[in-house]
């Protein structure tokens, strides 16, 4: 295990913003993991643990601290019940490559989740979601190693706390564990999942929907609305939405939509009547357009909910421009949006 210091971390992160990692180490087995963890817990720094850095903002003053890059590469299959397959992968592998291999075996369950980057062992932290799939669905165990107690531990999917972009790992136990291994269930032969209302329009009179196709029209769709990471496009520079839909009560939208005089959207989240709000939405009504910027922060020219480094952005730029859209959609709607990117070094 290597130590390095003061590693830049802007070419970590898809933003391609942040300072340096006083200290950086790659892990590659489990062991390296636990190795690094003793060492940052004998020199008393505080360790953050990196995977493809795509949902991540880095202060421009870098972290002063360890940072573990999670490289454990390889996966295995293993038949599950009936027309079932486990994928057992390592948490360094990458998301969308593991993604098109479960598609081109035809195993149905992640094919709406083509397209987004960063590392399978970052797919449980914030229980990505597209297009109606959410890893939940389909993750059956995660294996980590715990830091702060020392040794390896396996949560079923029951006690990964699981919500709309939260799991225990970025709540409760948020910086106590470093996924090592994620295990999906997946259904081979299933039908495609969709749900999705430009998935509908996509796949109108198509009565062969494959998982393929699925995957496919996801990319196209995603890369519509810049939200594919493509080589020289600035529309990419980012870490994806840079805000959550905000949950809130019906009454607070049907407030809303008499203040406005037009219908907001909105859509049923969970019990208690509580509506799923477009935060696009919001951010557009309050006046802020694609393409909107500061400086070399901005908006995406193509999707209002993610913020880009048009090039040699800061990250304090992009701090200030979402504290401004934060600012102004509470003025006008009384709804303080939430970040969905994780900071580190502020
Ligand atoms: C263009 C674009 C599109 C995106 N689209 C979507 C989308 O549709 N849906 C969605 O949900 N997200 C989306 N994202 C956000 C991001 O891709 C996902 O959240 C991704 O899963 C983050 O994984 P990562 O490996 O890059 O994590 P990082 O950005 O490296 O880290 C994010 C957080 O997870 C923690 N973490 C990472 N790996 C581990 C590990 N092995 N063990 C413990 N903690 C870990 C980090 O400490 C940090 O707190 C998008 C991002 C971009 C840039």
């Amino acid at each position: 295990m290597r130590i390095e210091e003061n590693k830049t971390l802007a070419p970590f992160t898809t933003f391609g913003i942040g300072g340096p990692a006083r200290w950086f180490v790659e892990a590659q087995t489990e062991e390296d993991v636990v190795l690094a963890a003793e060492w940052a817990r004998e020199q008393g720094v505080p360790l953050f643990v990196l995977g493809g850095g795509s949902n991540l903002l880095v202060a421009d003053s870098g972290f002063n601290g360890m940072v573990l890059h999670v490289a454990l590469r390889g996966s295995q299959t293993q038949d599950g019940s009936a027309d079932e397959v486990i994928f057992r992968v390592n948490a360094g592998e990458e998301w969308d490559e593991f993604v098109q291999r479960s598609v081109e075996q035809n195993c149905a369950g992640l094919e709406c989740l083509a397209g987004i980057p960063g590392t399978v062992g970052g797919t449980p932290v914030q229980n990505v979601g597209a297009y109606g799939q959410e890893v939940c669905a389909v993750i059956e165990r995660v294996r980590a190693i715990d830091i702060r107690e020392g040794g390896c531990v396996e949560f079923g999917v029951a006690e990964c706390g699981f919500g709309y972009r939260t799991s225990r790992f970025n709540t409760t136990d948020r910086g106590r564990f470093v996924v090592t291994r994620v295990d999906y269930r997946l259904r081979r032969g299933g039908a495609p999942t969709l749900r999705y209302a430009d998935l509908q329009k996509a796949f109108a009179g198509d009565a062969e929907p494959t998982l393929a196709k699925a995957a496919e029209a996801v990319r196209r769709i995603r890369q519509s609305k810049g939200m594919l990471l493509v080589e020289g496009d600035p529309d990419g520079r980012s870490a994806g939405s840079f805000f959550k839909n905000p949950i809130v009560a019906s009454e607070t939208m049907d407030k809303i939509a008499a203040a406005v005089d037009k219908e907001p959207p909105r859509f049923p989240a969970g019990a208690d009547g509580q509506v799923k709000v477009p935060a696009a939405w919001l951010i557009e009504q309050s006046g802020f357009t694609k393409g909107y910027a500061v400086g070399a922060a901005g908006v995406s020219s193509r999707h209002t909910l993610a913020l880009i480094n048009r090039g040699g952005a800061s990250a304090a730029d992009v701090m200030a421009l979402a504290e401004r859209i934060c600012d102004e959609v509470e003025a006008q709607f009384g709804i303080r949006l939430e970040r969905e990117p994780v900071l580190l070094g502020f």
